[in-house]
């Protein structure tokens, strides 16, 4: 288990993906790890990692609402810092706590998360930043149809 991060980095190099919906990128990936998919710790790893994947193709997919644009007395939208889902919902003037930045996905996958934030980084995925963030890492057109499952 330790080792699929560098598996998984070996294997992008190697094989360069062309598809260019990333969801067929992510399931090519996960199709090509080897090792032991019989254990059940490892398969719950993998799915961990693969549906952190989805969700930031996901949130891109989406798309996040920009608090600034809505009329007074809407509530406020918070998004995941590390899939860019929403993470939270707030009545405006809210103040007796923040609002949680990381949702219960991303959160339940406890120290999984790190391994999954390191293999977004090697295939180049990373969550909208906000609204107006437009550089999506690939072209959401191609995967729109195609949206995961929540
Ligand atoms: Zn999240």
């Amino acid at each position: 288990m330790n080792n699929l991060i560098e598996r998984a980095e070996a294997w992008y190099c190697q094989t360069a993906p062309t598809a260019q919906n990333p969801l067929i990128v992510i399931d090519q990936l996960f199709e090509n790890l080897g090792g032991d998919q019989d254990d059940l710790h490892e398969q719950l790893y993998r799915s961990s990692l693969k549906k952190f994947l989805e969700r930031i193709v996901q949130a891109w997919v989406k798309g996040q609402i920009d608090n600034g644009s809505l009329y007074a007395g809407s509530s406020m939208y918070y998004y995941c810092k590390h899939c860019g889902l929403l993470s939270d919902t707030l009545p405006e003037g809210w103040f007796m706590q923040g609002p949680s930045r990381v949702c219960k996905a991303c959160s339940d996958m406890k120290e999984w998360l790190k391994d999954g934030i390191a293999l977004a980084n090697h295939l180049g995925l990373r969550p909208p930043k906000g609204p107006y963030d437009d550089k999506c890492p690939f072209d959401v057109n191609v995967v729109k149809g195609q949206l995961v499952k929540t």
